[in-house]
């Protein structure tokens, strides 16, 4: 961090900063622009929306992270947040719930009853059983993980997987990696808020939306600009701007504020402050993040008859995989079909990874695979680039660690909102901060 000990000129002065133009550094700028504040966002990408929209490829749009996937589409926290900024919230009717791969069937899950008669009656009483004690016993008095207490509950192999494959597909964690009354938290939130839903165009309108709303609001995006130290006013005990490089010209300005929002996620933030004088608080971020890996795959033939997750519940690794390009036809070439697969990285094997991933394609859908498809792209997401900055559950709640740095994105996502739903809730909590004066 660097220091200043005076208040700094006023020239580039804004009422807030925001880092990263990621869902939720543009949720939290748009939040301020409708309050009437001027904002400035940086961005070091050439475009806005982090892991939450496309770039083109071969032809086609392939995603930087999201599949596009809004947990808890137009009854969750996000559609509300756009709704409240006056932006659309507009997504594909969904065809049917979503479907299992297993034993080489595919079942499809299109009325809620229909679930009975793939599980069995065996299965589906202790599917029941748990959703119902899940549903009343709030707290077991220790910190059991899920997968332990699951354990008790049943040992039908088919509800096991189902909850394994769910923690797989919606969490990108293993289920003894979150507690039993974080899954709890997660499932009510499925059941108060809705099922997943794609937005009409995907991911991408959204964020775009939210660029286009900020700059008619008079904000400032600047992207391929990096922020590169922020500046912390020791005599007002508090932060006071960001230091930031054009990525193109090299050039390095200063901007000035009492309020900094960091969506660039704990770890890189804390960089940010580095060399922080002694008794300044810093940004805590020995957290665990999520990896998963994603390949990309384009076919001449349609190979899921629905625009929802199919759940994989046999596979070696894949936890499920989503025909992306029937909610969005936009993103391949007319008469092509785009499928994105998903799973949990078990090791930091890639090449190893993508093995396991191309069997189980093969095993999934057959001679299909090899005659019609091609992995347009394999992307690991670790590191910098998870698919969550923090586990389900770890995230920690204090979002302003120092004075006038308020955190947000999927390193501080509330208790029971998952993913992009977390971002918009962790926009949520602080939103009040943003619209002071
Ligand atoms: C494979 C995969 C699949 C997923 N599927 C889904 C899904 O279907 N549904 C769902 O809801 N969620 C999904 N997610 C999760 C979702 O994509 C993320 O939780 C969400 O997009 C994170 O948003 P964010 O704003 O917190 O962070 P980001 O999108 O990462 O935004 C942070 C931004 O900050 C920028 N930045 C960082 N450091 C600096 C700096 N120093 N200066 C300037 N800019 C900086 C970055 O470039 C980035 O653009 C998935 C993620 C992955 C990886």
């Amino acid at each position: 961090m660097t220091t200043v000990s005076a208040a700094p000129a006023q020239r580039h002065h804004y009422d807030a900063i925001v880092i990263g133009a990621g869902l939720g550094g543009l949720l939290s700028a748009a939040t301020v622009a409708k309050a009437g504040g001027s904002v400035l966002v940086l961005e070091r990408l050439p475009y806005v929306g982090g892991r939450f929209t496309t770039v083109q490829q071969d032809g086609c749009e392939i995603t930087t992270g999201a599949l596009h996937m809004v947990p808890h589409g137009s009854g969750g926290v996000l559609a509300k947040l756009l709704r409240s900024l006056g932006l659309p919230f507009t997504p594909v009717p969904r065809s049917v719930y979503a479907s299992f791969f297993l034993d080489g069937k595919h079942f499809i899950w299109k009325r809620r009853v229909d679930l009975f008669g793939i599980l069995g009656l065996k299965a589906s009483i202790d599917l029941l059983k748990i959703l119902f004690q899940m549903h009343f016993i709030r707290y077991l008095g220790h910190h059991e993980s899920f997968l332990d207490w699951l354990h008790k509950q049943s040992d039908e192999q088919i509800v096991l997987k189902l909850f394994e494959r769910f923690s797989h597909f919606a969490l990108s964690i293993r289920p003894d990696q979150l507690s039993y009354e974080e899954m709890r938290a997660v499932l009510r939130s499925v059941f108060h808020y809705g099922f997943p839903e794609i937005p009409v165009g995907g991911c991408k309108p959204i964020v775009e939306g939210l660029g286009a709303f900020i700059a008619s609001r008079g904000g400032r995006v600047l992207l391929s600009t990096q922020a590169t130290g922020i500046l912390f006013d020791e005599q007002l005990g508090r932060v006071c701007g960001v230091r930031y490089r054009d990525r193109h010209t090299g050039e390095v300005q200063t901007a000035f504020t009492r309020r900094i929002i960091s969506n660039a996620g704990p770890k890189a933030t804390a960089a940010l402050l580095d060399g922080a004088p002694a008794g300044v608080a810093s940004v805590p971020a020995p957290f665990t993040a999520a990896a998963g890996l994603k390949l990309h795959i384009v076919s001449e033939k349609s190979l899921i008859p629905h625009n929802s997750i199919m759940f994989c519940l046999d596979t070696q690794r894949i936890s499920g995989i989503v025909e992306v390009s029937r909610a969005v036809p936009s993103l391949v070439p007319p008469g092509m079909h785009m499928l994105d697969t998903f799973q949990v990285m078990m090791n930091d094997d890639v090449a190893m990874e993508r093995e396991l991933a191309l069997r189980d394609l093969r095993y999934v859908f057959g001679s299909d695979f090899d005659r019609h498809c091609r992995v347009v792209r394999t992307s690991a997401f670790r590191r910098a680039w998870p698919v969550n900055h923090v586990i389900q559950g770890e995230d920690p709640d204090d979002q302003e660690p120092v004075p006038g740095l308020v955190m947000v994105g999927d390193g501080y996502k509330p208790t029971g909102h998952i993913m992009v739903e977390g971002v918009a809730a962790s926009v949520q909590s602080i939103a009040h901060t943003l619209t002071q004066p």
